[in-house]
């Protein structure tokens, strides 16, 4: 293995086997290599702990063979899925990982904001593009967002989910869709509790969350936008912005 010789990887946490709680791959079991860093900052992010570099200390830079132990330790060795997670995943060098772990039987997904373009992105299996709306403070790079898709080609599976707080960010999330009307697009109700990040039992406005899910499949359905599925996080609603789950 040449995972030694490689730019080695920022790694904020590596959990798991627990569900996939959102997206395109909702409850599939699923080990998570959480890297530290992100070229973002969302107002209402949840993961500070894997973006600010207050937290920097505790990202470890870790080999593929190092990351790779952790992971078949955590998996009993069974191929599951490695959902590649941040901060912003794509700002790390996740080629040899993929190579590696693909090679015994392993599928990647990953999800990203868009704005940073990899090669690699074609060896995924799965691609989550996950544009920021108005309420994040974030403006779209959509040249930037085009690159990923470019050099994703035909490789992974690519879906589109966005985070919906509000009337701006259901309006973002309707543009993004058309410009990408090939993609599959799944809408997810805001977690406007970003808690501290050391806290452990991280408990969140559930009903709040219910209140924006209930609105969003309103919206979707007075539209007639039956291309969007709307789905919450199912890892918040059972363990809060808990790490690690
Ligand atoms: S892109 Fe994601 S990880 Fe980065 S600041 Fe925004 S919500 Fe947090």
């Amino acid at each position: 293995m040449s995972g030694a010789r490689e730019a080695p990887i920022r790694v904020s946490e590596i959990f798991g086997p627990t569900i996939q709680g959102e997206g395109v791959l909702i409850g599939l079991p699923t080990i998570f290599v959480r890297t530290g860093g992100c070229d973002y900052r969302c107002s209402w992010c949840d993961s500070l702990h894997a973006v600010d570099s207050e937290y920097r200390d505790q990202w470890l830079p870790m080999t593929v063979d190092g990351i790779w132990a952790d992971v078949t330790r955590l998996s009993g060795g069974k191929p599951l899925m490695v959902s590649l997670s941040g901060g912003n995943p794509a700002i790390q060098p996740l080629g040899g990982l993929i190579a590696h772990g693909h090679a015994q039987g392993y599928k990647f997904a990953l999800e990203t904001q868009g704005s940073v373009a990899k090669e690699w992105f074609a060896d995924l299996d799965v691609l989550v593009l996950s544009p920021k709306p108005p309420s994040s403070g974030m403006a779209t790079d959509w040249d930037a967002f085009d690159d990923c898709l470019r050099l994703a080609g035909n490789g992974p599976a690519i879906a589109l989910k966005i985070v919906v707080f509000d009337d701006r960010d259901y309006a973002y999330a309707r543009e993004a869709a058309a410009r990408y009307p090939d993609l599959s697009v799944y809408l997810q109700p805001g977690n406007h509790t970003p808690p501290p990040p050391d806290d452990d039992d991280a408990r969140v406005d559930i009903d709040g969350i219910m209140d924006r899910m209930l609105w969003l499949v309103d919206k979707v359905a007075e539209d007639r936008w039956f291309e969007a599925r709307v789905l919450p996080q199912l890892h918040v609603l059972l363990w809060g912005n808990k790490r690690g789950v």
